[in-house]
């Protein structure tokens, strides 16, 4: 009846209304319908109201739908039992039933409002997660601290603390951080602040927190409301890119950006303070030995434990050699400091040293240090250093001017014997400004030749052929023994300068070589070279083969041997006619590379000649592996032969093994014929020397060479038996050698 009668009334008032007839018919259909509110009765057959409602509160979905109790007795317990049984509401019989419409469209309307707000709750949770923020407020009054649920984890806080009364943050900050906290929270007003806290677990969060103040104009009461968001992430970021701008990632020092910045600050320091300061250049002695033989990782491994060592040697403690942490601040702040600026390049600055002296001693500290064995796998390698020394103020103020006048004393070091110091001086500085000088005037040269490329690139063919040019090739005859003739050419390169006027090659070799010139001056010389060869070839009687000097930075270059197989293809030169000139060194620098390099010019059609053989590492047992079809005996055991004895010995002992290994010799620097009687003794040879010819411009030797073989031929047509008794002749000594040496043996 009852149910009836509310159906009814409920119905009239536009609600979809669905009976049960008990409790248990209630709970079995509750799922399927999912009503958007229940009214029960308290008085059921079977199960009553109370134990109806406590069952759907735990069915999926009964927790957030209303359920309003109809009871008939209006007393307080029943209405206990109610909620107890976790009704939402309840109301008594008699049932007014116009106003039993309106209670339920509250409750409905209060359900809906529950809802969205439990998603809006859990919406905003999940943007603080995802966005890693905490919120937080502080009652200013009562000093109370609160902070929802959903950023605990992200304060650093357990759910004890959460509750904790007053300043409820305190125990997770980092204790370097927590007086900052404090100050900016007792300040009772808005701010931004970033600090750490560490989680029980120790690892450490950075917080950044923004607050502000907000008077509740309904009590009168004023709070703190803040957010703390975690922005570890962007702060481990942030440090890995300071570390990957500041510091070297393979020895873990500070590098070159760091250096400039330390250097500003301390040298500004020290102007103001009146202190002392002393700056050196570490450069490692062979140090690319090491890394060609032993290979890249063996290299590596090397240079961090100099790293370790040198670290060592300034202030023990003061340096921290890794990166992690705080490194930059500790570095920026520190008195002295090791720098890696690549390679095998570092630099070290000692602050506040009293006297230049001082700095003497850590020097020889670092070279002792650096002079001791270095394991390295099963390998143990000895490499030594040469320091440059330079101090302010005496050499300088400012970084740049510092670390030029360090570096230029490096370079005297190296060149005055290795594994030593050298303090900077004036005559360094003249040396140093001498070169820089010489290659600024090289480059403006070359660039003024066409050599050089407007942007510094090598240019190819077309202008650098340019008459103007202030380069040219000289090319100085070798001479064949015992026949005599004229057999090829090597061509030298010459540089008249408006400027300085003649300047040998061994002054500006080394430098073009040092800047990278040689690269594109070097290609000059070979296009250039080929390309006479071959004008040559239309007026000589016989081909004459040229030989080329190549450095070892241009052998080095990728593209060297494509680069020669396009200038042969260009002047269109027989490859067999081009002979390279390379250095021991260039070849010992790395074995494996080089024979690649030497390969592939041989399958060109090119001979290879090792230049100022003997001065170097002498290794034989390359001379068996490598392509190489001739020596070229340094022009130092020729000008020795009359007075030492062992060059006598090691020129013969030369000459026999290349003609035991089949390698052509040529002997370079011959001037006397004393020395051409000596060589004689050991038969086939080619000779290259004062005493035939001195280098000359092209014209002049096409020219020597004609009238050479036209002698030679005249000669040998009119005394071909001729003995000892030849006189000389006045010009072209050795035409006359020639022929004495021929018919003599
Ligand atoms: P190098 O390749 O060993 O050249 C031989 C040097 O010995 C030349 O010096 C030559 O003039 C000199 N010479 C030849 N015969 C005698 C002699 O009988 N007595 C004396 N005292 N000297 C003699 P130069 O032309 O001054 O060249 C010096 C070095 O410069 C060359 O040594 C070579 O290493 C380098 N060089 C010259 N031209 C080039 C070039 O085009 N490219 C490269 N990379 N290096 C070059
Ligand atoms: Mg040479
Ligand atoms: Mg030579």
């Amino acid at each position: 009846m009852m149910r009836l009668l509310t159906a009814e009334a409920l119905f009239g008032a536009g609600y979809d209304v669905v009976e049960a007839a008990d409790g248990s018919e209630a709970v079995d259909r509750f799922g399927e319908l999912a009503p958007d509110v229940v009214l029960l009765d308290v008085v059921m057959p079977e199960m009553d109201g109370y134990d109806v409602c406590r069952v759907l509160r735990g069915l999926p979905g009964g927790a957030a739908t209303p359920i309003l109790m109809m009871t008939g007795l209006d007393d307080v317990d029943s209405i206990h039992r109610a909620y107890e049984a976790g009704a939402t509401d309840f109301i008594t019989k008699p049932i007014n039933y116009s106003l039993l419409g309106y209670r339920l469209r509250y409750l409905l309307r209060a359900a809906a409002t529950f809802r969205e707000s439990c998603e809006t709750a859990a919406r905003l949770a999940r943007a603080q997660r995802l966005a890693r923020i905490a919120h937080w407020e502080l009652d200013l009054q009562t000093g109370h601290y609160h902070h929802p649920r959903a950023g605990l984890e992200i304060l650093g806080l357990s759910p004890a603390e959460r509750d904790a009364s007053t300043f409820g943050l305190a125990p997770a900050i980092h204790p370097d951080d927590r007086d900052r906290v404090e100050v900016a929270l007792a300040g009772r007003e808005a701010h931004q602040i970033e600090y750490r806290v560490v989680l029980p677990d120790g690892t450490e969060k950075y917080l950044h927190q923004e607050a502000e103040l907000v008077d509740d104009e309904l009590t009168g009461r004023a709070r703190l409301v803040g957010t703390a968001q975690d922005v570890t992430v962007l702060r481990k970021a942030e440090r890995q890119v300071l570390e990957l701008a500041y510091f070297d990632s393979l020895t873990g020092l500070p590098n070159r950006t760091f250096l400039r910045q330390y250097l500003a600050r301390v040298l500004g320091n020290a102007e103001r303070d009146g202190k002392n300061l002393a700056i050196l250049a570490l450069d490692l002695d062979l140090f690319k030995r090491v890394n060609d033989t032993l290979g890249h990782a063996a290299g590596d491994a090397l240079l961090r434990e100099v790293a370790a060592r040198v670290t060592s040697c300034i202030r023990e403690g003061d340096m921290v050699a890794s990166a992690g942490g705080n490194a930059l601040e500790r570095a920026l702040t520190s008195d002295s400091v090791a720098a890696r600026l690549g390679g095998d390049e570092f630099v070290v600055v000692l602050g506040g040293i009293r006297r230049p002296e001082d700095a003497a001693v850590v020097a020889r500290r670092i070279a002792d240090r650096l002079a001791m064995g270095f394991t390295l796998g099963t390998a143990e390698v000895f490499v030594s250093s040469s320091i440059g020394i330079a101090t302010f103020p005496e050499n300088g103020r400012d970084a740049a001017s510092l670390l030029e006048c360090a570096d230029a004393a490096m370079y005297h070091a190296k060149d005055s014997g290795r594994n030593g110091f050298q303090f900077f001086t004036p005559s360094i500085h003249e040396a140093a400004k001498r070169r820089v000088e010489l290659e600024n005037t090289l480059r403006s040269a070359l660039a003024r030749s066409g050599i050089l490329g407007g942007h510094g690139e090598s240019h190819r063919g077309g202008s650098s052929t340019r008459a103007l040019s202030e380069f040219e090739l000289h090319y100085q005859p070798k001479v064949e023994i015992p026949s005599g003739r004229v057999s090829g050419a090597e061509a030298l390169l010459r540089w008249t300068s408006p400027e300085r006027g003649c300047v040998s090659p061994a002054e500006f070799v080394p430098i073009a070589e040092d800047t990278g010139l040689i690269v594109p001056l070097g290609e000059w010389v070979l296009r250039t070279a080929c390309r006479q060869a071959k004008e040559w070839e239309a007026t000589a009687p016989t081909p004459l083969r040229v030989a080329v000097n190549v450095s070892a930075r241009q052998f080095r270059e990728p593209g060297f041997c494509a680069l020669v197989a396009d200038v042969l293809r260009e002047t269109g030169l027989a490859p067999n006619l081009l002979e390279l000139e390379i250095t021991e060194g260039m070849v010992m620098q790395d074995t494996a590379t080089s024979g690649e390099v030497l390969l592939a010019l041989k399958q060109l059609g090119v001979r290879i000649a090792l230049d100022d053989f003997g001065t170097g590492y002498s290794s034989l047992s390359y001379l068996t592996k490598l392509p190489i079809d001739a020596l070229k005996i340094d022009r130092s055991f020729i000008t020795n032969l009359g007075s030492a004895a062992k060059s006598e010995t090691i020129t013969a002992a030369i000459i026999g093994l290349s003609r035991g290994l089949d390698i052509d010799v040529v002997v370079e620097g011959v001037e006397t014929e004393a020395q051409l009687d000596f060589l004689g003794q050991y038969g086939n040879a080619e000779i290259q020397g004062y005493f035939f010819a001195k280098p000359m411009p092209v014209a002049e030797v096409v020219a020597w060479c004609g009238v050479r073989e036209a002698r030679l031929a005249e000669s040998s047509v009119a005394r071909p038996t001729e003995q000892e008794t030849v006189a000389p002749q006045p010009s072209g000594s050795g035409l006359y050698r020639a022929v004495k040496v021929r018919t003599g043996t």
